[in-house]
């Protein structure tokens, strides 16, 4: 079993580089915030919510999010050929460390190590407001340095590429200090629990493919 977290601040390339990792080493992907989306989407009270929430460009409750995460965790290990996930997007605050391990502990799993994607602030605005996604499958793309081969389209199933409502600049500010106050402190969390790997990304999504793939190498030998 093979459990990776990838850290980093919102535009870092965690999605993309997990989504391709996740395909090589047959693992699957985990976002709390497609879960986030996902629950939105189905138009439930929780949605409407949740919402309110994220299109502030505030955090969900640690309470709400572990919760959902729990429940996501469970189904993935009642599938048989399960080799393992890509966390991506939790945890996201301390809190929300204890509550991971508690949740591992309890469904008898461990966390492998955290890859922690560094980029530069403006990389990050530039990124974040040129993104995309599949309405269908979620797959990402970047109008700059990912782009779909026919523009609005997304290249797997045909389906429209549309903007995150958070992918809006003032949002995203928001966004970004809240990765400061209250997820940049796992990065010496995990430090000293001895779990951290990390990598420049500031550098195009294949290359940062390949330097994740690289880390992982490592830890598998
Ligand atoms: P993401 O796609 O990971 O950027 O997540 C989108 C939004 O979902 C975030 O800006 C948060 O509002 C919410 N969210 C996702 N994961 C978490 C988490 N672990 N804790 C709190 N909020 C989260």
């Amino acid at each position: 079993m093979l459990n990776l977290l990838f850290l980093g601040p919102p535009g870092a390339g965690k999605g993309t580089v997990a989504q391709a990792v996740s395909e090589k080493y047959g693992l699957v992907q985990l976002s709390t915030g497609d879960l986030v989306r996902a629950e939105i989407k189905s138009g439930s009270e929780l949605g409407k919510e949740l919402a309110e929430v994220i299109n502030a460009g505030n955090l969900v409750e640690d309470k709400q999010i572990s919760k959902m995460f729990e429940q996501k965790m469970k189904s993935l290990l009642e599938h048989e050929n399960f080799n393992g996930v890509i966390l991506d997007g939790f945890p996201r605050t301390i809190p929300q460390t204890a509550m991971l391990e508690e949740i591992l502990k309890k469904l008898n799993q461990k966390l492998t190590a955290v890859i922690y994607i560094k980029t530069d602030d403006e990389n990050l605005i530039r990124r974040l407001s040129s993104r995309y996604t599949c309405s269908k499958c979620k797959k990402v793309y970047n109008s700059i340095t990912l782009p779909s081969k026919v523009e609005g389209i997304c290249d797997l199933d045909g389906a429209p590429l549309i903007q995150r409502d958070d992918d809006k600049p003032e949002v995203i500010k928001k966004r970004l200090v809240e990765y400061r106050d209250k997820t940049a402190p796992l990065i010496e969390h995990y430090e000293k629990k001895r779990l951290l790997k990390s990598y420049d990304g500031n550098v195009p999504p294949k290359e940062s493919i390949e330097l994740a793939e690289k880390l992982i190498d490592e830890i598998l030998e």
